[in-house]
């Protein structure tokens, strides 16, 4: 790593295939690249579907990670993941996938990209997103949206369940 290291934090998310496989499988393909550390990984959490409901419940899951790879080269990588593990998109909105890798922090940058927008839109309403985010960082502040434990205040737990 150089001295452009950077702590990036990637959301997990899957109901299709069995999630909890692919949450495993995707973590051991981040860590085979090169480039990445990883920092930290939280359980494993239990969420209902947003958006349409007639689709299986999600496993959702945050790790941190140390990469000197560009925000959209990281970005990359994680879209090729997603398809080598099947992600097949349909173009509904929110519909169920096996896999959903969102680059949610990139250290304290703001991106304005076509591609990639940092942090993740709608980060900091997400029980699925922030209950597993301050298990591993739980003294982050989030540029633009502030401390963690702020945001967890007011934002209810919405069904989420840390598994076993
Ligand atoms: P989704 O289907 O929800 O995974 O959205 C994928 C699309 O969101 C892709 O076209 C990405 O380029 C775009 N995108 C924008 N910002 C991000 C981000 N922070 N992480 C992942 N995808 C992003």
């Amino acid at each position: 790593m150089t001295a452009a290291t950077i702590t990036a934090y990637i959301g997990l998310g899957s109901n299709l295939a069995d999630p909890v496989s692919q949450l495993k499988s995707a973590r051991i393909a981040i860590n085979s690249l090169a480039r990445i550390e990883e920092l930290a990984f939280s359980s494993f959490y239990h969420s209902p579907p947003m958006g349409p409901q007639d689709q299986p419940d999600y496993v959702n899951a945050v790790m941190a990670v140390a990469t000197d790879l560009a925000a959209l080269d990281l970005l990359r990588c994680l879209q090729k993941i997603e398809h080598e593990q099947g992600r097949v998109r349909t173009g509904a909105r929110w519909g169920a996938r096996t896999l959903d890798l969102d680059l949610l922090l990139y250290g304290d940058q703001q991106i304005n990209h076509p591609d990639l927008i940092v942090p993740h839109p709608g980060i900091g309403e997400r029980a699925f997103v922030l209950y597993p985010l301050q298990e591993i960082a739980p003294a982050l502040t989030l540029p633009t949206l502030g401390d963690i434990n702020q945001l967890i205040a007011h934002c209810p737990l919405a069904g989420l369940k840390k598994l076993a």
